[in-house]
């Protein structure tokens, strides 16, 4: 074996939920949004001309950042765009956590933290939910390199409360925090209104989830300007030119649509809500999601056996083998009202 081998930076990689081929599929495994993106990114599609390609991006992504800028309220020099927010969250990790002391965040939360902390060697620490699965606040007061967490949590679905937010940000003035609100839009209360009070505050929000964009990957992240900055430095010595032409046009399309996010949002909760219902009915165990997915178990199935079950019959959840403490959990993605029927139409067959 050559010598160069212990100069490989190895890394266990992220495991993203399966893409099927077959079309028949009902797909509740990765937390899509079951209804197409804003009739006016379909318009921005067609209206796209081949010839557009023979030029580089805009770098600056200035149109996108000034329409997300204009939604938000906030200033152009507030928001920062990437290739998903996994590509802002990456480039967040990278710029800000470079402490000695480790970063903190949830035991059961999004797995792509500690894959970025093992890709980056940033020293972390996951710190356990409370038996509901929520986070405990006197937890993130303690000396740290770093906090983040999303709110909902993803794959629980539990939302923070924004005054609990409120503390753990003004309670780590020295460190950056940054609040993953992939979910957000579905039920939950940003912590926006804060970024003018906290300038160690990043919120990071996706056009993956709630703007139904998944294929795209848009994703950005509002602060204030110099933290902005501070990204978009990092940004330009990496790579300059990530997000392509097209994806810039579609992004400006679906978000100036503010009534068909807010109708499909509301569409998905009703959903939800309904599937919710249906669960407790049979006997599933969840808490109150907020986000477009469900985390249940069922006391007398085992997870495995049921997302086994299910796959047979076509219809795709997430099942999460470790760790241990959510392994008998299901994460359900809330699809279209026929979608959750069937699902809940094959779990009164198979329960019974
Ligand atoms: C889906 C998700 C993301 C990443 O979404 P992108 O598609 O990369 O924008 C980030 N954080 C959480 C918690 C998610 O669930």
């Amino acid at each position: 074996m050559g010598g160069w081998q212990d100069y490989v930076r190895k890394v266990v990689p992220y495991t993203p939920g399966e893409q099927p081929k077959r079309a028949d599929i009902i797909k509740l495994n990765t937390n899509e949004n079951p209804y197409p993106p804003a009739p006016g990114v379909e318009q921005a599609l067609r209206a796209v001309e081949a010839d557009a390609l023979r030029r580089y991006p805009d770098p600056l992504v200035s149109d996108l950042v000034h329409a997300i800028a204009e939604f938000y309220r906030v200033e152009d020099a507030q928001v920062f765009v990437g290739v998903g927010s996994d590509d802002v969250l990456a480039m967040i990790f990278l710029t800000f956590f470079n402490g000695d002391k480790p970063i903190i965040f949830p035991d059961i939360t999004y797995s792509f933290y500690d894959v970025w902390a093992q890709l980056f060697r940033i020293p972390y620490e996951q710190l356990p939910l409370d038996e509901d699965f929520k986070i405990r606040e006197e937890d993130y007061i303690r000396p740290n390199g770093g906090v983040i967490f999303p709110n909902p949590n993803a794959p629980t679905g539990e939302l923070m409360p924004l005054a609990q937010i409120e503390r753990i940000i003004a309670a780590n003035p020295d460190v950056i925090v940054v609040v993953d609100e992939a979910y957000i839009d579905f039920g939950g209360e940003s912590a926006l209104p804060l970024i003018d009070r906290y300038e160690n505050l990043i919120v990071v929000q996706t056009f993956s989830k709630s703007r139904s964009m998944a294929g795209s990957r848009i994703g950005y992240a509002i602060s204030n300007p110099k933290i902005i900055q501070y990204l978009n430095d990092v940004k330009y010595s990496f790579n300059s030119y990530t997000m392509d032409c097209v994806t810039i046009a579609l992004g400006v399309a679906a978000v100036r649509d503010r009534a068909y996010l807010e109708e499909t949002t509301e569409k998905i909760i009703r959903t939800r809500e309904w599937t919710k219902g249906q669960l407790r009915e049979l006997g599933f165990v969840f808490g109150d999601s907020k986000s477009n997915f469900i985390f249940a178990r069922h006391p007398e199935i085992s997870g495995t056996a049921l997302f086994e079950a299910l796959r047979e019959a076509g219809i795709y959840v997430r099942h999460f083998s470790k760790p241990e403490r959510i392994n008998e959990y299901l994460r359900i993605t809330v699809g279209t009202d026929e979608e959750m029927e069937r699902f809940i139409a094959f779990l009164r067959e198979y329960i019974a």
